[in-house]
């Protein structure tokens, strides 16, 4: 099945579909951007998804590019299309395209682009061994709160996690304190179980799976402290994790090359990402 891809109002070609060199996403980064997982034919967590993208877009002042009713028919339209089962679909949203100028276009109409393809089932290695990550300190602007396009500083830190033989980077803020990876949710586990990870403040995007957890966390009767902490502290937890739409939950075992714990994926983070597999599998 060839892949198919809404832009510009038309579902098109993906090899054929392309945007304007005066959109503004190309040309200034003035955009947001979604990723909802696709599971069993089915959008995990599209509400809280869609009022992210609602809060990205009024926080840029960027209009809708239509209501959600019909958003959710091309989004379901452009899922069939490329016959995706599991997998996800990517969502952005540009001010628009018009000559170039820094303030915003009088004329500009928001520019809505719709793709999705298939996704093998990530390495179950990842889950079973965990993972590695390094810390780099946080480069980015100061409203990683919205879900913007703008994502050079995220893509360098991923590239130095690559480089170093790490699945991601955890960034570190200006007072030691860990913001969130380039593009993960960061969490610890403290000695006496109790789930630690930073409030939604603007040095992190307010993750959708990070909301999802906290559901289980709050249904299983776990302890969660929504708080900052240091690369000291996370290297001295019990057991670290992260979490996104892509990632799901994949238990950290190594940090700038020191153990973890036992150097495994700790219970209880085992534990949640089995819980959030079975929510993420479960038909809305
Ligand atoms: N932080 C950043 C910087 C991200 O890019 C992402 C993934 N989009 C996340 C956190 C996790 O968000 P979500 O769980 O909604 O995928």
């Amino acid at each position: 099945m060839s892949r198919i891809a809404y832009v510009a109002g038309r579902y098109v070609p993906h090899r054929q579909a392309a945007v304007h060199i005066e959109d503004r996403g190309y040309q200034f980064a003035d955009g947001v951007y979604e990723v909802i997982s696709v599971v069993g034919g089915h959008l995990v967590d599209e509400e809280p998804h869609l009022a992210r993208l609602h809060r990205s877009l009024a926080e840029l002042r960027i209009p809708l590019p239509m209501e959600d009713a019909a958003l959710k028919i091309v989004i379901r339209e452009v899922v069939r299309r490329n016959g995706v089962d599991t997998g996800i679909v990517y969502l952005q949203v540009t001010r628009g395209v018009a000559p170039r100028e820094h303030a915003f276009p009088k004329a500009a109409k928001p520019a809505l682009v719709v793709t999705s393809r298939r996704s093998r089932a990530p390495d179950p290695r990842l889950g079973r061994d965990g993972i590695a990550v390094i810390t780099i300190p946080d480069i980015r602007w100061q409203r990683c709160d919205i879900k913007s396009v703008a994502l050079v500083a995220n893509v360098l830190g991923k590239q130095q996690a690559r480089e170093a033989g790490a699945y991601e980077a955890w960034q570190i803020d200006r007072d030691g304190k860990v913001t969130e990876g380039t593009s993960t949710n960061a969490w610890i586990v403290t000695h006496d179980d109790i789930v630690v990870t930073r409030a939604p403040d603007t040095a992190i995007l307010s993750g959708v799976t990070r909301l999802a957890i906290f559901d289980i966390i709050r249904r299983e009767g776990y302890r969660l402290d929504e708080r900052m902490f240091s690369v000291a502290e996370a290297k001295a937890a019990r057991e670290a994790f992260l979490t996104s739409t892509t990632a799901d939950l994949l238990p950290v075992v190594r940090i700038d090359g020191a153990p973890v714990g036992e150097g495994t994926p700790g219970p209880l983070s085992q534990k949640l990402r089995a819980a959030y597999f079975a929510h993420a599998a479960s038909p809305a």
